[in-house]
């Protein structure tokens, strides 16, 4: 394989001309010289597109214009296919090493261009053997003068040489590596970068770096430390880098569009990505680093743009809301709406109202007033004529859902149903049947929703509560339920907002920023399992003085008869000790009736203490619970505590939270701390972010699409990404260049696939 040689057309310049061109309508004059001639000198093979340009008419000048558009568009696809060189053919290291960059994830000479540095070493400082302190690390340079060979014990042997720079002797030292013996050679110069340490008043370097004087590769400079795997040390790596770079290099091609280079001070791509591997400094690193994730982050937006103007070209039906059953149902809500949620309410209208689904993403933290926001939105789908549906993540939330729509659209034209799974026979005949003559106005329910042989007759709002409990599979097939159908998708708790713009790149987001009921009054305590008693007295007490509240257990899949068993038998000497109070137990597993059962008597205050699994964990209403008590707190999420905590004080009463817990990771300690300290769900959601890191944050399903991001940070990146994200869209407007389009579709495709919508 050799480097490709032919004439590179200068890419850039010759866009440029072309956008002139059909600025100034097509007039030759536009360039100096004529096109012809222009293209002539700098891209001969695009010269002969253009043949006789100067006598062509505009619609000939046009035509011949996009072809040599497409030409060039042609030309640089072939030059990214050009880097996709398998690795076994990049220059240096032959099979084995092959083998092994395969063991990194580095399958072509792009990969390995792009592997991204851990980190970098500082190794440029240098220093005079004489100045030297110990236990600093510095590079120093200086003439092998002896070496010897100690065989230390049977399996240690150690390598000793005494290097000097003039000003003093320092020792560099190797144990077990005998064949640095022969590369060293006496009285030559060498560069050695190391630890300095003082023994026995003789300074040492234990396993230093070294290469010959005046290199300055390993050592003497800011050095990138990539991810390693055994057998491939930082040194073969780094040359093959070097080396693959100086070969591959002149064919990397910019894929950002100048303009935006320009406008968002990026390096050019070539520059970057030499950037990352041989920076002078930290700060060429990070603005090289910056550039590269950029590009990520800007190709990643630039497919969500893209899917979203196909989802958009798909159409849909604009609706129409009436104004007079919108207005009653504004007049006669029970509070007044907070400013974010009236905002919202008008931006899910304007959403109706387009030709085009909407697809938007209500986020607000606990208790930010979701479910009003979201029933306004079913009151103009219906108003309009079509049907709606709300999906919640448990039975338990979809029954009580059921409940609040009911009052909440007490008065107006619209016919509520639910469908739980647990809903058979005549029953769900009945409400099936209702629905596909469109005689049903909103159905609300868990998945049930959209299993096979639900047909809505003409679905044009779909909402989905407390998202993260659905799968991407149920978006998907949610979707298939009506062509064109809005969506509204509500988050549980707050998402950081990088999550928000990658996750949901496609999706409008609306915020709830204010609380309806401010000053929450929560308080919240952490304590030691040696201490529950304390707990459970102070529980007693409340219960005395006429309080409601929850104890939770953990449930996991993994250890769900052991979970269920906690719970059970906490519930069973709880209902025994507090009789007198009431206590229910509630479960996933409880039968439907018995669940309503619980959860009615619960919020009439029969029962006050409710032992449960995390099944209340997500949006459960019961304003008057003011105590919460966790159990195996180290075992939840950190979003999961935050939700939990949204159960009580609803009404802004004082409250407290008992998070019981001896973690014994760090991770789980910082998570409670962080539980203890923050009340605020969007910070809660950024310091979950940061403690578990992207991947682990989003489930699996996604995971796969961040672990694509290979430099971009999603915790420090926010506002590189709000501009790559800006500028993708924009570009979307404009017309993306195939090119692009298939860049994109090669990092991103299937991983956008999977994101669902
Ligand atoms: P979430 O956003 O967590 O789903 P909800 O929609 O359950 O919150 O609302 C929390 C509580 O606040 C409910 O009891 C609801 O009736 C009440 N609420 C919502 N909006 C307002 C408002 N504008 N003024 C007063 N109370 C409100
Ligand atoms: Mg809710």
């Amino acid at each position: 394989m050799s480097t490709p040689t032919t004439k590179e057309p200068p890419w850039a310049l010759i866009e440029k001309v072309i956008g002139l061109e059909r600025r100034k309508g097509f007039r030759d004059a536009a360039v100096i010289g004529g096109l012809e001639s222009f293209l002539e000198l700098h891209w001969p093979e695009g010269a002969a597109l253009v043949r006789g340009y100067a006598g062509m008419t505009p619609d000939e000048r046009a035509r011949a214009l996009s072809a040599l558009e497409a030409a060039l568009d042609r030309k640089r696809r072939e030059k990214f296919r050009s880097l996709a060189v398998p690795i076994e053919e990049a220059a240096g290291g032959g099979p084995a090493v092959a083998k092994l960059l395969r063991r990194l994830g580095i399958e072509t000479v792009e990969d390995l261009l792009t592997t991204f540095p851990r980190r970098l070493e500082d190794r440029s400082k240098r220093k005079p053997v004489a100045q030297v302190r110990d236990g600093e690390s510095v590079t120093v340079q200086g003439t092998v003068r002896a070496k010897s060979r100690i065989k230390v014990r049977s399996k240690l042997e150690l390598i000793k040489v005494a290097v000097d720079d003039g000003t003093g002797v320092i020792f560099a030292i190797w144990f077990n590596q005998p064949w640095i013996w022969d590369e060293i050679e006496q009285g030559k110069e060498y560069s050695f970068f190391g630890k300095v340490q003082i023994r026995f008043g003789e300074r040492q370097m234990e396993n230093p770096v070294w290469e010959p004087a005046g290199k300055d590769f390993h050592t003497g400079r800011w050095v990138p430390i990539y991810p390693s795997t055994e057998g491939l040390s930082q040194g073969t790596l780094r040359a093959i880098v070097k080396r693959n770079l100086a070969r591959f290099g002149p064919l990397i091609e910019d894929l950002v569009p100048e303009e935006v280079r320009r406008r968002n001070k990026l390096l050019p791509r070539r520059a970057a990505i030499a950037g990352i591997h041989f920076p002078e400094g930290p700060e060429a690193f990070e603005a090289a680093r910056r550039t590269l994730a950029f590009e990520e982050l800007f190709l990643l937006q630039l497919g969500l743009a893209l899917r979203k103007r196909r989802w958009r070209e798909e159409g849909g039906k604009a609706l129409e809301p009436d104004p007079d059953v919108v207005r009653k149902f504004y007049e006669t809500l029970p509070f007044e709406l907070t400013g974010s949620q009236v905002r919202a309410l008008r931006e899910i209208e304007r959403d109706l109202r387009a030709p085009y689904p909407m697809m938007r993403l209500l986020q607000g933290d606990v208790g930010s007033g979701k479910t009003v926001v979201a029933a306004g939105a079913c009151v103009m789908a219906v108003s309009a004529g079509t049907q709606a549906a709300v999906m919640a993540p448990t039975e338990i939330l979809a029954e009580q859902h059921f409940l609040v729509f009911r009052e909440l659209l007490k008065g107006l034209p619209i016919r509520v149903e639910r469908l739980l799974g647990s809903v058979r026979g005549r029953e769900r005949e009945r409400i099936l049947e209702g629905l596909a003559r469109g005689e049903i106005d909103l159905l609300i329910g868990t998945h049930a929703l959209f299993q096979e042989g639900v047909e809505f007759r003409d679905l044009g709002l779909a909402v989905i509560d407390e998202q993260h409990r659905f799968g991407v599979v149920q978006r998907e097939a949610l979707q298939k339920k009506g062509k064109g159908t809005n969506i509204l998708v509500m988050s549980a708790t707050p998402i950081p907002r990088t999550v928000a713009l990658t996750l949901y790149g496609e999706f409008s987001i609306s915020v709830l920023s204010e609380m309806p009921i401010p000053g929450k009054n929560v308080r919240t305590v952490w304590v030691s399992e040696s201490r529950r008693d304390e707990v459970y007295a102070e529980v007693e007490r409340l219960l005395r003085a006429g309080e409601k509240g929850y104890v939770i257990f953990p449930l996991v899949e993994e250890s769900e008869e052991m979970d269920l068993r906690a719970a059970t038998v906490a519930y069973e000497e709880l209902s025994e000790r507090f009789a007198w109070a009431g206590v229910g137990l509630m479960h996933g597993r409880l039968p439907p009736e018995e669940k309503r059962r619980v959860m009615g008597e619960f919020r009439e205050g029969r029962i006050r203490l409710l032992v449960s699994t995390t099944v209340v964990e997500v949006g459960l209403d019961v304003p008057d619970a003011t105590f919460l008590v966790i159990e195996h707190a180290d075992r939840f999420g950190l979003s999961q505590l935050h939700q939990l905590r949204g159960r009580i004080g609803r009404q802004g009463q004082p409250a407290v939270c008992y998070a019981i817990a001896d973690p014994t990771t760090d991770e789980a300690r910082r998570r409670l701390s962080a539980f203890r300290d923050i009340d605020d769900g969007f910070r809660i959601a950024e310091e979950d972010l940061r403690i578990r890191g992207p991947g682990d944050l989003l489930g699996t399903a996604q995971h796969g699409f961040v672990s694509r991001l290979k430099v971009a940070d999603l915790i420090r990146d926010l506002w590189l990404l709000e501009s790559a994200r800006e500028e993708a869209f924009r570009l979307a407007r404009k017309g993306v260049p195939g090119y692009l389009v298939e860049e994109v579709e090669r990092r991103f495709g299937a991983a956008l696939d999977r994101l669902g919508v």
